[in-house]
């Protein structure tokens, strides 16, 4: 390719306040950048983030003055780069726009190709992972945009290296993919590469082309005795306190292992019940070293028994502390030969053939974004032992769904023995891991999914024994596993796999690559191509007759809407509705099931004819055959969970209709059984020897009775099922105050400006705290609320707030919260657990609002109706309950070591003056101060941050 060039730039609203550029030619590596006019006082909270002094901005030259200057630097011919371009490109666009031909590359792109595997693709991020030095002859300035400039050349370089160390099979395909984007400058890039001579590379040529570059690892199969009617080994208790116990085999081998008697006493209670194949609801306090309590007894009994025991969490986090911390601790330790594996549901692993497929047939409808995302998938695959496709940033971008829809595949799409890629399959490969491993992580998707799907879905080796950790999670993963959604993007999506009509008639799907692929085929008889072809201009016929079906159902239900005053979603079933208001969605729906009926036949005929001998000779038949059939299941399940779902007869769901988002607005349908007990009592319970449920936060008031009725545990017999809580090793007294402000208005009082009025009280206290802080909501509009609010107050500092939904993912502002001590973290519900911060960066843990669940949502609403008609209270026997768990997980965000000091405010009056204040201070092991002044309690933070402050002082000094 040309010349590089790479650009910095620092933009207010749409103006340019300063330019870098390093320009690469011939005769070296040159520098330049300009401060620019605006005409309006830059933010100073930009320029602080920059290093720019305010002193600097004294040399801004007028745009025109700049855009001239820039156009004499740059080289007659070169490409110019940037990084996360969208904003930059804009701008850059603009101000060469009628001077330059250029090519414009965006770095942040090509990274994401050809580094699939690095999370974060930011300029900074990659020069840390990849180690980039700027070029040591262009003077660094300071300022930061300029040293943006410098990296993005040094990543320039580590990119084209990268390319160029790919086997050639592998670039001629992105190039491919390129292609039919003529002006794309990946296109241009990838073809320079694939024209270029190769160097000794890092990824040498295969036999057999692209799919001779996928490792085909043989893992051997393993014959394990069948767990029906087994006599088990038992585990000696002794043996697991030898392990666990003070001046035990882990004390000795493990640098700064702390014995915990409360771990060893959970360790004994979850032996005693895999060893009398009993259930048990254990909850262990935050500190207890649960995860060792468990994995002990779950390794000796599956090692003894040579069976494996299944660990599901609800959570990657938990996972990858597993996996990544907790099983290799005990590798040599605990069991002689441990093995574990790790396993996921089929979707989230790449299937080599319909990997290939795609590429060989996807066509020319993909959207740049697709393509982006396949060429770095691509790439990635190449190098992945796993194939689990949450290891590759470029399955999880914009292209997402269609991308995962596109490379893997259900039951009803995969070959398994028959296929041509069995020995490069990953979750064969997975699967075979799992069957000979003693522990095998899952999750809780994975173990609900099977349970309802039978056999079907298969991805976990036969078990017995389970742990299933988060348990505070299960009810509502169960229930997320149980439900069904009825959407018009869900079967227009699904539909849009056959066909997808696309510009200059380039229709995109399986059909018209179909017909495409027949034409290739001289030695195929013209009348089955003929035959063929008419079967799938009938199933495109029948398609675009199904549009309006489709659109009637859903504006139907859209329109039932109308009645829902003013909620987002209206609840209904066969024995409460109006029938005048539902005869048109119930015609509209058996029309629709009537269609896809005569659609399904279509699709069989087509996979018939594929099998017919005279298609012998065409190499893919039996893929597109696979395609055609995973369209024809999920048409057919869909046809029967719309008839479900609109019937609304079920007394054991909940039914209803919600409102879209998106531009097009609509609704869409749901059905959620409104209790998983009695179906996780029959088809989990029943079926396993012994499944161990914890979590830190299980009780409520002491108490796991909740837990046990909402989990159907209640209702086996009571030698079936032990139970036990262990407390927490921290002395939360010493090491944390508990705080309630009661001058603030209560959440959702009318007239009082809650979010406000906490917003100006935060400001305040992060001040005394040094930001160190996260805060939790409960509603996304009370965050932003209370964010604007801080903002102002915190002026030039508030670049210190990362903000849920709008500083970046939860990974992202998780790790920069941890990373800039001084931050504060605005979060909403998924914050409430599983953010684990030991130390100073969390000093100070906001509970904005008491986590009630809310009481509109259909669910909640329906659990609460069954329990009033049952006799009990809906409030004290739902709502309080299921808040005070939440509460205890967002609380337990705060002490994550025993060294942790800080503070809890509790924003929320009711705590101290309601009744039902008292279940909530009494789950959480500090006592509560509550302060009627502002003044009063301002004063109290101060002194608890001069005590935390010098304890530090001390302890240093010790
Ligand atoms: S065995 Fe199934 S999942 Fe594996 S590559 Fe073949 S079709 Fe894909």
């Amino acid at each position: 390719m040309a010349f590089p060039t790479s650009f910095g730039m620092v933009i207010s609203g749409d103006a340019i306040v300063a330019l870098s550029a390093v320009r690469r030619d011939a005769a070296g590596t040159t520098g330049f950048f300009r401060f620019v006019e605006t005409g309006t006082p830059v933010p100073p909270a930009i320029l602080k983030a920059e290093g720019i002094p305010a002193s600097a901005m004294k040399t801004a030259l007028p745009i025109e003055t700049v855009r001239e200057d820039l156009l004499a630097f740059l080289p007659p011919e070169c490409v110019l780069l940037v990084h996360d371009s969208a904003p930059v490109r804009n701008v850059l666009h603009h101000l060469l726009s009628g001077a330059s031909k250029h090519t414009l590359l965006d770095t942040r792109e090509l990274a994401g190709i050809l580094f699939p595997s690095t999370g974060n693709h930011d300029l900074r991020s990659l020069a840390d992972v990849l180690g980039l030095q700027p070029d040591p002859d262009v003077p660094d300035p300071g300022f930061r945009f300029a040293q943006d400039s410098l990296l993005i050349l040094s990543l320039w370089d580590r990119l084209a290296g990268e390319a160029a160390s790919l086997p050639k099979s592998l670039v001629r395909e992105l190039y491919a993919l390129f292609a039919p984007l003529r002006s794309h400058p990946l296109r241009t890039f990838f073809k320079t590469c694939s024209d270029a001579p190769r160097r000794a590379d890092a990824y040498p040529e295969a036999a057999g082309g692209l799919r001779g570059l996928f490792s085909a690892e043989v893992v051997p199969r393993i014959e394990k005795q069948n767990p029906d009617g087994r006599e088990w080994v038992p585990v000696d208790v002794a043996n697991v306190e030898k392990l666990l116990g003070a001046g035990g085999i882990l004390a000795s081998n493990i640098p700064d292992y702390e014995f915990r008697q409360e771990q060893v006493d959970m360790a004994i209670r979850v032996t005693e019940a895999l060893n009398a194949s009993k259930h048990l609801v254990v909850e262990a306090g935050t500190g207890t070293g649960k995860s060792l309590a468990y994995l002990v007894p779950a390794i000796l009994w599956a090692v003894a028994n040579d069976m494996p025991v299944v660990v599901s969490t609800n959570t990657k986090n938990l996972q990858s502390q597993l996996l990544g911390k907790d099983l290799p601790l005990l590798t040599g330790l605990v069991g002689r030969g441990l093995k574990a594996a790790v396993i996921k549901g089929r979707r989230n692993y790449l299937c080599v053939r319909k990997l290939l497929f795609a590429l060989e047939h996807a066509g020319l409808d993909l959207s740049p974004e697709e393509r982006l995302a396949l060429a770095g998938v691509l790439v990635w695959s190449i190098r992945s032992a796993s194939g689990d496709l949450s290891e590759c940033s470029a399955a999880a971008g914009p292209a997402d769904p269609a991308l995962h829809e596109m490379i893997t595949a259900d039951a009803s799409e995969c070959r398994g023995g028959r296929c041509d890629h069995r020995s490069r399959c990953f979750l064969f490969r997975a699967r075979r891991h799992a069957l000979s491993a003693h522990i095998v992580i899952a999750n809780h998707a994975v173990v609900f999914t099977e349970m309802a799907d039978g056999d079907s879905s298969m991805v976990l080796p036969p078990y017995r024994h389970a742990i299933l950790d988060e348990a505070h999670n299960l009810e509502d993963a169960a229930t997320r596993g149980l439900s069904m959604e009825l959407s018009r993007y869900g079967i227009h999506f699904l539909l849009g796999r056959l066909w997808r009509p696309g510009r200059r008639h380039h229709d995109g799907g399986i059909l018209p690559a179909l017909t495409d692929h027949l034409g290739r085929y001289r030695s195929i008889s013209p009348e089955v191509v003929g035959r063929m072809e008419q079967d799938a201009v009938k199933v495109m016929d029948a398609m675009a007759a199904l549009d309006p079906v489709i659109d009637t159902l859903f504006s139907e239900l859209s329109a039932l809407l109308e009645g829902a005053r003013g909620r987002e979603s209206l609840r209904y079933s066969a024995e409460r509705r109006i029938e005048s208001d539902w005869a048109l969605v119930l015609g509209a729906r058996e029309n629709l099931g009537r269609a896809l009926g005569g659609l399904s036949l279509l699709l069989s005929a087509i996979i018939e004819t594929l099998g017919h001998e005279s298609l012998e000779a065409m190499p893919d038949r039996e893929n597109f055959a696979k395609e055609i059939n995973g369209v024809l299941v999920r048409v057919k399940q869909f046809s029967a969970e719309a008839a479900f779902v609109v019937a609304g007869a079920s007394p054991d769901h909940v039914f209803w209709v919600e409102r879209t988002k998106g531009r097009q607005g609509g609704a869409r349908a749901w059905a959620a059984p409104i209790s998983v007990g009695a179906m996780l009592a029959e088809q989990l319970y029943a079926q396993k020897a012994s499944i161990i449920f914890t979590s830190a936060t299980l009780t409520v008031n002491g108490s796991l009775d909740f837990v046990k009725k909402r989990l159907g545990l209640n209702v086996l017999e009571p030698g079936r099922i032990l139970e036990m809580t262990v407390g927490s090793p921290f002395d939360y007294a010493r090491q944390c105050t508990f705080m309630v402000p009661l001058f603030l208005p209560e959440p959702g009082e009318s007239g009082g400006n809650y979010a406000e009025a906490l917003g100006l009280l935060l400001a305040e206290v992060f001040r005394r705290t040094h930001g160190r802080a996260l805060t939790l909501f409960t509603s996304y509009d009370m965050l932003q609320g209370c964010a604007r609010t801080l903002r102002a107050q915190m002026g030039a500092d508030s670049g210190q707030l990362l903000v849920h939904g709008e500083s970046g993912s939860r990974e992202h502002i998780t790790q920069t919260f941890k990373q800039q001590t001084e931050s504060v973290l605005f979060g909403t519900h998924s914050f409430w657990e599983g953010v684990d911060v030991p130390g100073e960066s969390l000093t100070c843990l906001v509970l904005a609002r008491l986590p009630f669940p809310v009481f509109t949502d259909p669910i909640v609403e329906a659990r609460c109706e069954r329990l009033e008609s049952e006799g009990t209270s809906a409030f004290a026997g739902y709502s309080i309950p299921a808040a005070v768990i939440r509460f205890r997980q967002g609380f337990g965000r705060l002490i994550r070591h025993r060294n942790d000091r800080g503070i809890v405010i509790v924003a929320d009056r009711r705590v101290a003056q309601k009744s039902y204040g008292q279940w909530f201070r009494r789950s959480v092991p500090a006592p509560m101060q509550s302060y009627a002044e502002r003044g009063a309690f301002l004063d109290a933070v101060d002194q608890f941050v001069r005590q935390m402050s010098d304890e530090r002082d001390a302890e240093g000094r010790t």
